[in-house]
């Protein structure tokens, strides 16, 4: 299947590392232009140059309303267009059992999560439908379908995020937009990789039916078939890429 993006200009956050730097990377492959966001000035820049393809770094904060509407500004305006946006910036917060969970930690993972994707589609849809339609994919988890004893701030998130996205796509199914969730499985990038020890790695690994974590490379292909025509007829799903992890 030739998944191609040729005049497509998509928005990525969360890209300068893990996943989102994974996807950024297919879609420039596949011929997109494409606008990094992510926190740090240095470390988005240096993704966008080794992404390539005209692509472009934004600082932006997903929890600040103002940054993200002025990230879809900018790839308009630099653009002319926005067609494609994957709300992917994501942390994890504490493993605390939810009747100890620091209030604090609630507040951050509910607005990185969930505030961050809401206003990443409040302010790319309007643009979207203007540039004749397109594409949204939320990035959520199997932590979206299934529990994860310590981790109630990011479980309530990822289950949230697939409500909004249904209510997404049947908003704005006559503007010409699908909108579509993926869960990933446990994944290597560094939110897992130095959040974990070898030894806690080993037993996750061990939970998906495969025997191992993911690569953010296969979660990248799953998003991309989602975000082009080849989906045409997806839309308001949650889809896997979990290794089995779901199946048992
Ligand atoms: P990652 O390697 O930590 O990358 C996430 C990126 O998002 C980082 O560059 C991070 O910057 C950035 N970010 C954090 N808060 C942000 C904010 N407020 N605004 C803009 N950018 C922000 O994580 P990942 O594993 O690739 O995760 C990407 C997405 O996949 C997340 O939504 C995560 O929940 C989801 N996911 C991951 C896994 C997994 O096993 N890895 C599994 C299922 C779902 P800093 O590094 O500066 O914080």
């Amino acid at each position: 299947m030739d998944i191609r993006f040729d005049d497509k200009i998509a928005i990525v956050t969360g890209a300068a590392s893990g996943i989102g730097l994974a996807i950024a990377r297919q879609l420039a492959a596949s011929g997109a232009r494409v606008v990094l966001a992510d926190l740090d000035a240095e470390r988005t820049e240096i993704a966008a140059r080794n992404v390539g393809h005209g692509a472009r770094a934004v600082v932006a904060d997903v929890t600040k309303p103002d940054q993200v509407a002025a990230l879809v500004a900018c790839a308009q305006s630099e653009t002319g267009a926005l067609h494609l946006m994957v709300n992917n910036a994501g942390i994890g917060g504490p493993i605390t059992p939810l009747g100890a969970y620091p209030l604090d930690a609630w507040h951050k993972v509910i607005d990185v999560n969930l505030n961050g994707v809401f206003y990443g589609m409040r302010y790319a849809i309007p643009a979207i439908t203007s540039a004749g339609g397109g594409a949204i994919v939320n990035i959520s988890s199997i932590l979206g379908t299934v529990g994860f004893a310590g981790a109630g701030a990011y479980v309530a998130t990822k289950h949230a995020l697939l409500g909004m996205t249904k209510t997404a796509a049947l908003d704005h199914a006559a503007d010409g937009i699908r909108v579509n969730a993926v869960g990933p499985g446990f994944i290597h990038t560094p939110l897992v990789d130095q959040g974990l020890d070898a030894e806690a790695q080993k037993t996750l690994a061990a939970q998906h039916a495969l025997g191992r974590m993911g690569q953010p490379d296969e979660v990248a292909s799953l998003v991309c078939y989602l975000l082009s025509d080849h989906a045409s007829f997806i839309t308001g799903s949650y889809h896997l890429v979990d290794g089995g992890y779901t199946a048992q």
